[in-house]
């Protein structure tokens, strides 16, 4: 399983960038589920060069802070 975050591009609307974020890391992680217990796991974040924003799964980061997403995702 690998969780990645909600879009591709950049989500600020003050960022002039424009093209698909591309500067991608990976981490193993463990989900814990009700029904087949904890899995193993890789979740993906892509940072914008442009404004440095930090995407994540859930949320994104700026400026040292994070920033959960207003929709919920199947996994917190
Ligand atoms: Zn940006």
């Amino acid at each position: 399983m690998t969780l990645y975050p909600p879009a591709h591009h950049c989500r600020n609307p003050d960022c002039a960038a424009t093209g698909p974020l591309k500067k991608a890391e990976v981490r193993q992680v463990i989900v814990y589920t009700q029904g087949n217990g904890a899995l193993p796991a890789h979740t993906v974040h892509l940072y914008c060069r442009g404004c440095k924003h930090n995407y994540h799964h859930n949320y994104f980061v700026q400026g040292g802070k994070r920033y959960y997403y207003q929709n919920t995702p199947k996994y917190i």
